[in-house]
């Protein structure tokens, strides 16, 4: 494939090395560890293009999907992690193969406005936020950021606004997050795109199947995200070449090449990385609804996130204004709320006085512990140095690929690209 058409195709992600051994694509046998999205859109997208392989998908716990998940009750219904997706056409082109059109909408274009919560007052999140940062000394901290392996801290140095974009996405403070990770092309990690971006990003707008989505918009489906797990999984069970292998724990890619009997280069590996799974971040994850009446102060939009430590709760996503599809019982909102355990110690009734304070005075009509989340860290340095790691395997999914589904969905596709 020409650069400039893969770029139409992949966009930035063309920018993240891939961690692909050059043998993979010569396998007659391909064993892929990790049944969550990484590993479903793999194991789809080669199956797909090679029906004459043997693919198997290998998963420790008793379903699939990983951390997606979505919780229901009675009318209820909250995502567990990822609850929509950011705009990608390799996302859209997942949804249209999978015949998932009618299911996945636009979100709503009132709920656009994201806030962070300074000081006690909210400040409107948007492409002006970094300009409080001024001009000059973003310019200086982006060229110095260059240079290679800075935190989000160094790149964007205003504390709380970096503090609320790394939260919201990674879990954890901006100085302890790699910027080429996160912002690979404002730090211009890895390979520049073809002259002339504007040319090629029209392209790449044109090739939306379905719908093209408009800036900054995100798109989910109705019944949330398991709904795309559940599709992937009917196709994968559909497919005569790929068999699903659930409840069974591998220990590495050699365990698995030797208990498999193939070798080393047949594994697809989109677990976390064994040196990184000591070092996730966990949060606890709660479903709140409302009477519509008892949080009519509480303006419509995407949600709020939070960089004040002394406060348990890091972001309030506004689940119900968001989704085009039904989340709540009529007259009602649904609001859900991240607790990172590095600020809140349990207590239960910290979170109750939080949202008392940043939602409502009344008393939520829902309140569910949803449970813990694990997110992977990806510390100053992280990517260079992965690009220095070589294996005798292949590593994909969000340990190396980005951590947004848009960039595991498009991993996938390059990955199947080199069969
Ligand atoms: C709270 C939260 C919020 C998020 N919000 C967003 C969002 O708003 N937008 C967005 O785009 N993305 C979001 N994400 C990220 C998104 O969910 C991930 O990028 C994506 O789902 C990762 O898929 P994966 O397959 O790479 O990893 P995982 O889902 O972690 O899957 C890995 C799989 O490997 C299995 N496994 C692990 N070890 C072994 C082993 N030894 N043997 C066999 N199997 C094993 C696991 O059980 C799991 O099923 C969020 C994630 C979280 C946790």
């Amino acid at each position: 494939m020409s650069d400039v058409t893969s770029w139409i195709r992949h966009g930035a992600e063309m920018r993240r090395p891939l961690f692909v051994h050059k043998a993979l694509p010569l396998c007659d046998k391909i064993v892929i560890v990790g049944g969550g999205l990484s590993g479903m859109s793999c194991a789809y997208r080669i199956a797909q293009k090679r029906p004459d392989l043997e693919i198997v998908l290998v998963e420790k716990s008793n379903r699939l999907g990983g951390v997606i998940s979505t919780w229901s009750e009675d009318e209820w219904i909250c995502d567990l992690a990822v609850n929509a997706t950011r705009s990608h056409p390799a996302f859209w082109r997942l949804v249209e193969d999978l015949q998932l059109s009618d299911e996945f909408k636009p979100s709503r274009a009132r709920a656009k406005s994201r806030w962070v919560l300074l000081n006690g007052k909210r400040h409107r999140l948007g492409p002006f936020s970094l300009l409080k940062i001024g001009p000059i000394k973003l310019i200086k901290s982006i060229r110095k950021a260059r240079k290679g392996g800075a935190s989000v801290a160094e790149l964007l140095p205003h504390k709380q606004i970096a503090d609320a974009l790394t939260l919201g996405i990674v879990n954890t403070t901006s100085e302890h997050v790699d910027a080429d990770f996160l912002m690979p092309s404002m730090t211009r990690f890895g390979p520049s795109p073809p002259p002339k971006s504007s040319k090629w990003k029209k392209k790449i707008k044109a090739s939306y199947p379905l719908f093209t989505p408009e800036k900054g918009a995100v798109a989910s489906f109705d019944g949330g995200m398991q709904t795309l797990v559940n599709a992937l999984q009917s196709h994968l069970e559909s497919l005569g070449n790929v068999t699903i292998l659930t409840g069974q724990e591998v220990e590495s890619p050699q365990s698995t090449a030797e208990q498999f009997a193939v070798p080393l280069s047949s594994i697809l590996w989109t677990a976390p990385l064994a040196e990184h799974e000591r070092e996730i971040s966990k949060l606890t994850v709660f479903a709140v609804g409302f009477r519509d009446v008892d949080v009519a102060d509480v303006s419509y939009g995407y949600g709020t996130l939070i960089p004040d430590a002394s406060i348990p709760i890091s972001g309030i996503l506004h689940e119900s204004d968001l989704h085009h599809s039904k989340r709540t019982p009529k007259d009602h909102r649904l609001f859900r709320i991240m607790a990172p355990h590095v600020r809140w110690d349990g207590d239960e009734k910290a979170i109750l006085n939080s949202i008392e304070q940043l939602l409502s005075k009344e008393k939520p009509v829902l309140f569910k512990n949803l449970g813990v989340q694990s997110i992977p860290s990806y510390p100053p340095g992280y990517m260079q140095s992965l690009s220095h790691e070589s294996s005798g395997s292949s590593f994909v999914g969000w340990g190396v690929s980005g951590v947004s589904v848009t960039h595991v969905v498009d991993e996938a596709e390059r990955v199947s690209e080199l069969f």
